[in-house]
């Protein structure tokens, strides 16, 4: 992923700057034959690294980018970040709303608006033909949605976290949009797989930073069974509790949060007799 920065500062929706505990991601794509980042995301004069920023993204001469004023309220709208072309054609994330400041990007729908609860993000369109074009902006979203979700503790499987703009309109949270089911479904891809995918790179790399935790038994047994005897004896003597209260169906703490090295130690004092009465 790379991920750069330009808000959009004179959009109304900044402007307004809405506070949102992010409790969620949506997928947008533009509809627009256009993967130039430069079509919607540019500095204004005088922000903050205004030349660096022109430089990476290119210079949009028409006037018809997001970082400005609309007069007509019906056509205000702003996301949280755009994925596209940079000037030299590689792909990018940029940022243009804090990540926790309230998008207009989905309207709403007879249960409310995602705007309120989603952080949202365009990928910018291409012809949809293009199978190489996707599949660089496919991975960069599922790259930047993985950090999305890290970030906000987010469980990318969890029913409506990570959903597009089509699926909140079938939630009754957005309006009546087809993006992304427009594009995805061409390039033999869908939600379902894009939600996998996420959460097969976090849990890669929670592997990779040592960082993999086991929360349940249940888990502990499918994934640790070396471990298992160890755990149970030390939750049902009510030695091992848990990061809160929640319990599973067997009684078992639910949030245990142990790493592989901490079931290793326990095994370790176990066969040692150390929690032997
Ligand atoms: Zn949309």
């Amino acid at each position: 992923m790379k991920l750069m920065k330009c808000l959009l500062i004179e959009n109304d929706c900044y402007k307004a700057g809405a506070g949102m505990k992010p409790r969620g991601v949506m997928v947008h794509s533009t509809g627009v034959n256009n993967p130039n980042l430069r079509r919607y995301v540019q500095p204004v004069a005088g922000q903050e690294n205004y030349d660096g920023l022109i430089a990476a993204l290119g210079k949009n001469s028409n006037g018809n980018h997001w970082n400005r004023h609309i007069d007509d309220p019906n056509k205000r709208k702003c996301v949280h970040a755009f994925i596209g072309k940079l000037a030299d054609g590689s792909i990018a994330t940029v940022q243009t709303l804090p990540w926790e400041m309230q998008a207009w990007h989905c309207y709403y729908g007879p249960n409310g608006s995602g705007n309120a609860t989603h952080i949202a993000f365009e990928i910018c369109e291409d012809n949809l033909d293009d199978p190489v074009y996707f599949r660089s902006v496919y991975k960069e979203a599922v790259e930047f949605t993985a950090y999305l979700c890290k970030l906000y503790g987010l469980d990318p499987l969890a029913d409506g976290v990570v959903i597009c703009h089509k699926e909140g309109a079938r939630r009754g949270i957005a309006s009546t949009h087809s993006d992304v089911e427009n594009w995805f479904p061409r390039m033999g891809c869908s939600m379902d797989g894009f939600r996998q995918d996420v959460k097969d790179l976090m849990t890669e790399q929670k592997e990779e930073e040592g960082m993999k935790t086991y929360d349940t038994v249940s888990q502990i047994r499918a994934e640790a069974s070396w471990a298992a005897p160890t755990i149970e004896k030390l939750c049902m003597a009510n030695a091992l509790r848990g990061g809160s209260e929640a319990k599973d169906a067997e009684g078992y703490p639910a949030d245990l949060h142990l790493s592989e090295d901490a079931l290793r130690i326990l095994v370790i004092n176990d066969r040692m007799g150390l929690y032997s009465k």
